[in-house]
């Protein structure tokens, strides 16, 4: 029996999904041929490719004209520093809410001023700050919507006066925002889109035209758009689980029909894990993930007990991360709400049971 996988990332993709790309890896499309050796310059694989990219600003509700699409590699982390590689040319604002944004800093500082926003490092960013203004000297702002480690996430987009560019590694496409109010978004797929190997990126493309200094072929978002998104060869079979698993999310209803799902099934856990005090959620209220519920025991003694329940609960992936311990369940797109009832009973099973 498949274990209820509530894994950070890599993470669960849907069984369709999973059915599909299996198949695919035999016989594509019936074609005779496995996805895994056909040429990213068939017409069969530049049609994944342009259909990928294409729902991607559909389900984001962008307009084709404004904005493109493109599936690199080097997973976010090289987007922590090709973002600031081709648009730092004198400072760029941060707001820094967890490892990956502290992460994305320090890449950027390589190539010009690092100016610090705001940060919610001095509690282990168990918050996300607010009341700040960002200034508009500065060549973009950078904020980490959803902090994957830690179980914030940005409830309200802040206004920026400069160009806004954000990760959403791990909340792309799990709920509706205003994503014109973004100039960048990037998020490596293994979260929310697909399997490892590539990463979204959303351009508004107007801002190619600010690119700010000479930047190798691979590095450059210029070269990657005028290529359509196949300079070099891309993650082929990566691109093409994303593919699906964007097919299957346009098929569900899209972002509106995920994100009440995905803020039921957050409710439902907060609920559980505040509703006596065997657990205490790490992150402040206010500011909890939809994605990544993070929370801890009161009494570590308890701890294995627990663990045992889950494994007989056939629960997987539950880990908190090292910087913040306890537990952490990732409830991407793609968990059925079944799943995290599983979780609940289980937890309630090890209450009654301390
Ligand atoms: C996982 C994660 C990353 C790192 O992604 P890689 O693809 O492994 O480089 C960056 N930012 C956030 C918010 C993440 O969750």
């Amino acid at each position: 029996m498949k274990k209820h996988n509530f894994s950070a990332g890599p993470s669960i993709l849907s069984s369709e999904v999973f059915d599909k790309a299996s198949e695919s890896i035999l016989n594509f499309d019936g074609i005779d041929l496995s996805i895994l050796e056909i040429s990213h310059r068939s017409k069969e694989f530049v049609g994944v490719m342009n259909e990928a990219r294409k729902i991607a600003l559909h389900l984001l509700n962008l307009d084709e004209d404004e904005y493109t699409s493109l599936f690199l590699q080097g997973g976010a982390s090289l987007q922590f520093l090709m973002i600031a590689y081709n648009f730092l040319n004198n400072k760029a604002g941060y707001v820094d809410t967890g490892s990956w944004s502290t992460k994305a800093m320090k890449e950027a500082k390589f190539f010009g001023n690092v100016i610090e926003i705001a940060s919610s490092k001095e509690k282990n960013f168990n918050y996300i700050p607010k009341h700040y203004t960002i200034s508009d000297d500065m060549d973009y702002a950078h904020i980490t919507t959803n902090n994957t480690i830690f179980g914030t996430q940005f409830h309200e987009i802040p206004e920026s006066p400069c160009p806004l560019f954000s990760d959403m590694s791990s909340d792309i496409f799990s709920r509706k925002l205003n994503f014109n109010k973004f100039d960048l978004i990037y998020a490596g797929a293994q979260k929310n889109i697909g399997p490892a190997g590539a990463t979204l990126v959303v351009i508004k493309k107007e801002i190619l035209e600010s690119i700010c200094r000479k930047v190798p072929s691979m590095l450059n978002y210029q070269i990657h758009f005028d290529k359509d998104s196949m300079f070099n060869t891309p993650p082929v079979f990566s691109v093409y689980a994303c593919m699906l698993s964007l097919k299957w999310l346009e098929k569900k209803g899209g972002i509106d029909v995920v994100e009440s799902l995905n803020r039921k099934k957050s409710e439902l856990l907060y609920k559980e894990i505040d509703n006596d005090d065997v657990f205490n959620g790490f992150a402040n209220v206010d500011d909890r993930s939809l994605m990544n519920v993070t929370f801890n025991l009161y009494d570590e003694k308890n701890k294995d007990v627990f663990d045992k329940m889950l494994i007989e609960n056939n629960i997987s992936g539950l880990n908190g991360h090292r910087s913040v311990g306890g537990y952490r369940a990732s409830i991407y797109n793609a968990m059925d709400i079944s799943s995290v009832e599983i979780l609940i009973d289980t937890i309630r099973k090890f209450k009654n049971y301390i």
